[in-house]
Formats: C-alpha cells, structure tokens, sequence
C-alpha cells in the first residue's frame, strides 16, 4: 500500500480530530535506537519521542516482551512474580513514604486514578491545575486541562476546577523578577482562596516541568511553596511525572527530586513501557487504603505478566546504559549550545529545560514576546527536510522542543544545533553581533 493509499484510508475510516505531523506526513515503517525510518529507507533523527524512551525498538524490551507473551498473560486476580517484583522495583526508586503501586495502561487512566484516590483521601472534589497544564483524554481529565478546556472546541474551565498561573519566568511580570518561585507561590495562593462555597479541595495537580504548557521549569521554591499551600487547603499533592519521569531531567530519577518536594501521589506513562500501553501510580500506604472501601479496583490489562516484564526491562537499560547520567550530560552541552545560538538569533527568546527536556521559546520580539509562530512552525518543517523531527508546543503554539529517546547521542544532538543554527539562518532572522 502506498502512502497515498493508506492516506485515503484514513480519511475514510478514522477521525479528522486525529491529527497528522508535518505538511506532507511521514510514512514511518521502522524504529531503531533514536531513529525512526520511513517507507523509503530514509533516516529521521527523534527528538520528539519521549515514550520510546530506551530507543525505538530496543532488544532487551523487545525480548522481554516477546518472551513473557509465549508464556503466559492474564491480570492482576493470579498471583505473579513479574507484578511484586516489578511493584517492589519500582516503588524502590521513590522517596519514602510512597510505596504503593497501580498499574494502569495510560497516562490517562494513571492521573484518573490519581484523582479517585485524592477525592477517596481527602473528601473533597475540587482540583488546583496550572496554566497551559494537560492531565490526559478522559472527561475527567480534559476538565482537569487548560490546554484543552481553553482550546480550540473546549468548553472553558469547569466550576470544581481552580486554575493558578504557569509558573513562567520567561513571561513573567517586571514585580516577580526578583523571586519568582514567591511571587508564583503567592498567586497559587490566592487563587486558593477562590474555591466556590461548599467546595473542598481534593488535589493539586501539576508537572514538574511542563511538557504541553510550554517547556516551563518551576522556578526555586515554587513547588515547595504550592505544596504547602495546596496541603494547608486540604487537598493532596499530584506530581504528574508522565512526561519526565524515569531519569529525563538528567540530575533526577523523577523530575520532582529537583525541587526538593514529596508528592502525595505520583502518576507515570509514556517512557514506563518504551511504547507499550503501561502507565503506573504511586502513592503511600495511607491513600492506598482510604481508597480501598470495599469496591474493587480491577483493571483488565493494568498489571498483566508482559505489560510488568516490559516495565523491569525498561528499568534494566536505564540503569545498565546509565542513561539519566548520558541525559544529564548531553542535555547540558545542548543547552549550553542552544543558548549559544539564542545570543546570535533575535528570534530565539528563551531557551529552557533539564536533561533531554529542552524548550526554545521563538518570538518575533523581545520586549514584546509576540509568539513567533509561523517561524517556529517553518523551523520544524525546514528539519524534517534535514532528517530531524522535533515538535512545536506551548499555549501559544511557539515553543520548540526537544525531548528524544535517552539514547540520543551526542553528535546527533549536535548536528541538530548545527541545523536549527541554518534553519534560523534561513528565516532571515538578523544576528546581532
Ligand atoms: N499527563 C501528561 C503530562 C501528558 O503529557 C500526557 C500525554 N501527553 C498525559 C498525562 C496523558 O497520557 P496518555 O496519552 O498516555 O493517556
């Protein structure tokens, strides 16, 4: 079947509200380290897949998987050996108290969870998110998502919902320069105080670092502060690490780790699997068992022999590639790089991340910030004819970003500096001296 053939088929048999990267979309037939390879054999470098996050296809996943489904899969009801180890590994790379594990099959399906468990824990129903924030595809979580509420065919934030500022300190007021993390605090702070009458706050909900929000890093102090507020208003604290989580941010195995906080409740997806539908929460034994009021939790796939072989595999190459350390180290020359370019190229407003988690932020301005949108559009397109994929995101749809599979190697990431350096040329940005 040619492109074209499977193209028409799509049309035909699947929904328009899909979406399709690039003007002329990619026909991708095959995976292979931090490569993706099209039906004509020609090479991509990705850096846009953070769920492949061992690389694409990596042989011990593979075989791990293949191996465990010639024996046996059924669910969580049988006792299994691939389930308490995989359950005692993972809780052991998290700080005490969290030590209880669920295993789910999205990251979806993981923060759905989160939120039963917060409102089973706390009593209350009403939830605090951040700006920008995208928490999953189910109705309970597209109310918990600014990035879709506010969004084109959203229908605005719910009454249960609070929302407080992204903590963005590329965008934020002159008054805040001084200490962010405080004056961020402050506003989720205040935005607390809005909760309607005979609401109760179950969670607070936030990435610690914000992935569909723009590539936006906490500022110090900030999660510590909001935690505490968020815990004075009686609600749990949710760190949604499907994003970066399992070594990413390079310095950390959990992207909250860097910022000197503990969670109440932990939801993991996309990387957990390599690309196979698993996804995790972690909580302490004190929510597990609130939770736990004589109605089962039953998850058919949640949990099953292959889904947990495939998640230890994963933990495997972390640890036996030391890939949060290569993250740690190549994502520091990148970004040392990157803003190497954002001195000589107006258009690049601000470069941002951890680890394999970049953000450069494209603006037409730089007193004013008007987003650079077409341009960072133009960028993405111009590197996908170079042989590199990378994505554009951000509540205003200018932020590039940078987050490939951990074994992304050095000299891939150089040349894509190389190229972002010619693609920016190319918009005929003007380089200061
Ligand atoms: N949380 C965050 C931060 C995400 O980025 C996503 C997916 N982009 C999800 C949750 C939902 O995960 P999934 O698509 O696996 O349901």
């Amino acid at each position: 079947m040619n492109t074209e053939e499977k193209l028409r088929l799509r049309a035909r048999h699947l929904s328009s509200a899909l979406s399709l990267s690039y003007d002329e979309p990619l026909d991708i037939v095959r995976g292979e380290g931090a490569y993706l390879i099209d039906v004509e054999g020609r090479r991509y470098l990705d850096l846009v897949n953070n769920v492949c996050h061992v690389g694409h296809c990596h042989p011990h996943v593979v075989e791990a998987g293949a191996r465990q489904m010639a024996v046996l899969n059924t669910n969580t009801r049988y006792v299994h050996a691939n389930l308490v180890r995989y359950a005692e590994r993972l809780a052991g790379t998290f700080p005490d108290p969290l030590e209880v594990c669920f295993f789910v099959c999205s990251g979806s399906e993981a923060n759905d969870l989160a939120l039963r468990l917060a409102r089973a824990a706390t009593g209350g129903r009403a939830v605090l998110v951040l700006d920008g924030a995208y928490h999953g595809a189910l109705s309970a979580l597209i109310d918990l998502s600014p990035y879709k509420y506010d969004g084109a065919g959203g229908a605005g934030r719910p009454a249960h919902v609070l929302q407080a500022p992204a903590p963005d300190t590329y965008r934020a007021p002159e008054t805040a320069r001084d200490d962010p993390g405080a004056y961020f605090a402050e506003r989720l702070g205040a935005t607390l105080l809005t909760l309607p009458a005979g609401e109760r706050l179950a969670a607070f909900f936030a990435e610690s670092l914000m992935g569909c929000g723009g590539q936006i890093e906490p500022p110090p102090g900030y999660l510590r502060a909001a935690y505490e507020h968020a815990r004075a208003a009686g609600g749990v604290c949710v760190a949604d690490e499907v994003q970066v989580g399992f070594g990413r941010v390079g310095s950390h195995m959990w992207g909250f780790e860097r910022h000197d906080v503990v969670p109440d409740i932990v939801t993991l997806g996309k990387p957990i699997g390599n690309g196979h539908p698993l996804a995790a929460v972690v909580t302490t034994r004190a929510i597990a068992d609130a939770f736990a009021n004589g109605m089962e939790y039953f998850n058919t796939f949640g949990g099953n022999p292959v889904s947990c072989a495939i998640g230890m595999a994963v933990l495997d190459v972390i640890e036996d590639e030391r890939l949060q350390e290569h993250a740690a180290r190549v994502g520091a020359r990148t970004l040392a790089d990157l803003r190497a370019l954002q001195a000589i190229h107006p258009l690049i407003g601000d470069v941002r991340g951890a680890g394999l988690f970049l953000g450069v932020e494209l603006v037409r301005d730089r007193r004013t910030l008007a987003p650079a949108v077409d341009e960072a559009h133009a960028v993405c397109e111009r590197l996908k004819s170079r042989g590199i994929l990378i994505s554009t995101d951000g509540p205003l749809h200018n932020v590039l970003k940078i987050k490939p599979p951990l074994v992304v190697s050095a000299e891939d990431l150089a040349r894509f500096v190389y190229e972002l350096d010619e693609a920016l040329k190319t918009l005929g940005t003007r380089r200061e001296d």
